[in-house]
């Protein structure tokens, strides 16, 4: 985009720290450009709560921006390299197919990264066409939007293009490109690359960086390292209680997908659980469940230990001490992630000070809720409104006792009924992206080019603690089928 004007109404008001980083760490690139670029969504409150101009985003010179046709003046686009584990291998990666724009500096002064994924190629792409299908691009753009209003810390979708390319996968596809928002993608791989392939003394800019960009509140304390360690323990636990809470199946939990700010990112083969059940996993590789629904929160602490690995040559000078430091913290990550779990069931049964036995009364719940097969969601509905549903579950004596149990207990604290109802229709979403409807929308707008499904859809998932009439249609479980849902990764 030629400056000025155009540049200062849209809104762009871009720098890019993370090119100011030794050069190890990115390749400056510019995106690959597409064929015809033609809008297919623009998230307009995401818009004006970054400063752009919501009109001016539809004009062909930004379109043209979010197909990676255009640059848009301030940005330097780079794509950034980072390592991993993924499952239990560790390996070189890097953005394959994304490309960081730049920074927008919002009219609150807070910095977000602007990101193009589907972007083309980059020497991170290995095999890879690096390009995206509009059906993965728009199912990122609905369950992250979602995660947003369920009041989970995520990466945001601004806008989808599609190239008038075709990208080849099972299927042809419409090629796709997603404008991802995201208060940096720094991630525990970044770490890992910087400490298998750096020096010590790139290791220690990166976590500088890091400390000024997410956690100035600690830059100086006497080990800020050690606070940085803390800092994103904190995060992730804060994090991790959020998907167990709604259910969420992250289902690839590799070390290159867990952010160092505590959001969620990477939508490939996530789903929300219908039944509850620990052992639920949707992704199609994941064989061993390894990123079960269960199994979340001890990968997240198996994940922040490679983090805490990475930051020994920072911790203290001598390696044994280092090694302490860093273990204490690691051990401390189950208890914070399990008070959090504990605060946030308590709030979802109505329940406001603490007793001993309040984790028996939500254990025996989840083990009834998983024997008798019951709606997670839903019954968590249910509970809230005093509603008995039509399920086996709710017929069981069993259920009766323990409903019997649960009010005793609300009798026993200060708070009303209603209160304990407010508390409870706010902790419990009315409906989450149920799999079924994330899929006919997907198909409504990729083969039928129908957006109105998916728009009802956005919509009805924008406000989930609502529990409006127009909510209950969406909140059907599917039908049970002979074959489980699956999902896919970098589609
Ligand atoms: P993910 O499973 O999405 O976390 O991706 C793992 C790695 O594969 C990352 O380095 C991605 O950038 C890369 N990747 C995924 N899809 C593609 C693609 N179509 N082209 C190039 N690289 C890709
Ligand atoms: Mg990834």
């Amino acid at each position: 985009m030629s400056k000025g004007k155009e540049t200062i109404e849209t809104g762009w008001n871009l720098d890019n720290s993370y090119a100011d980083l030794p050069e190890s760490f990115f390749t400056s690139l510019n995106p690959t450009p597409v064929r015809s670029p033609k809008l297919i969504i623009l998230n307009h409150s995401l818009a004006t709560s970054l400063g752009l101009n919501v009109q001016k985003l539809q004009s062909e010179d930004s379109v043209a921006v979010f197909a990676g046709n255009q640059i848009p003046e301030g940005a330097s686009p780079l794509a950034q390299a980072y390592a991993g584990h993924q499952f239990e291998h560790f390996t070189m990666l890097g953005d394959g197919r994304a490309l960081l724009l730049g920074e927008q500096v919002t009219p609150e002064g807070e910095r977000v990264d602007i990101q193009l994924k589907g972007s083309g190629r980059t020497p991170y792409s290995r095999g890879g066409d690096g390009r995206a299908g509009l059906g993965p691009m728009l199912r990122e753009y609905i369950i992250s939007e979602a995660m947003h209003a369920l009041g989970i810390p995520t990466n945001r979708s601004l806008a989808v293009v599609t190239t008038g390319e075709s990208v080849i996968r099972e299927t042809d596809q419409p090629g796709a490109i997603l404008t991802r928002v995201a208060t940096s993608h720094l991630r525990v791989g970044t770490f890992q690359y910087a400490a298998k392939w750096g020096t010590v003394e790139e290791l220690q800019v990166l976590a500088d960086y890091t400390l000024q960009r997410h956690f100035p509140n600690v830059v100086d304390d006497d080990n800020r390292y050690l606070s940085l360690l803390q800092e994103v323990i904190k995060r992730q636990a804060a994090l991790i209680a959020k998907w167990q809470l709604v259910g969420f199946v992250h289902g690839v939990m590799n070390t290159d997908n867990m952010t160092i700010s505590g959001e969620t990112i990477d939508y490939g083969p996530c789903a929300f659980m219908d039944v509850y059940d620990p052992a639920t996993v949707f992704s199609s590789i994941d064989m061993q469940g390894r990123y079960a629904y269960g199994n979340q929160p001890p990968i997240a602490g198996w994940n922040l230990a490679r983090f805490a690995e990475t930051l020994l040559p920072l911790l203290h000078d001598d390696q044994e001490q280092a090694i302490k430091l860093a273990q204490d913290e690691i051990s401390d990550f189950a208890k914070l992630y399990h008070s959090h779990w504990l605060a946030g069931m308590r709030a979802k049964l109505g329940i406001f000070n603490e007793e001993a036995e309040d984790e028996t009364i939500i254990e025996d719940l989840l083990s009834m809720m998983q024997k008798y097969r019951a709606d997670y969601t839903n019954t968590f509905v249910a509970l809230t409104f005093d509603k008995s549903e039509d399920t086996v579950l709710f017929d069981t004596e069993e259920f009766t006792k323990w409903h019997e149990q649960w009010q005793a207990r609300l009798g026993r604290q200060e708070e009303s009924k209603v209160s304990s109802r407010d508390l409870m229709q706010n902790s419990n979403p009315a409906l989450i992206p149920r799999n079924h409807r994330v899929e006919a929308a997907l198909e409504a707008a990729v083969n039928q080019g129908d957006y109105s499904v998916m728009e009802r859809l956005l919509d009805v998932l924008s406000s989930p603690y609502a529990h409006s009439p127009a909510q209950a249609e969406y909140a059907t479980p599917p039908e049970p089928s002979s074959r489980p849902y699956r999902t896919y990764c970098g589609t």
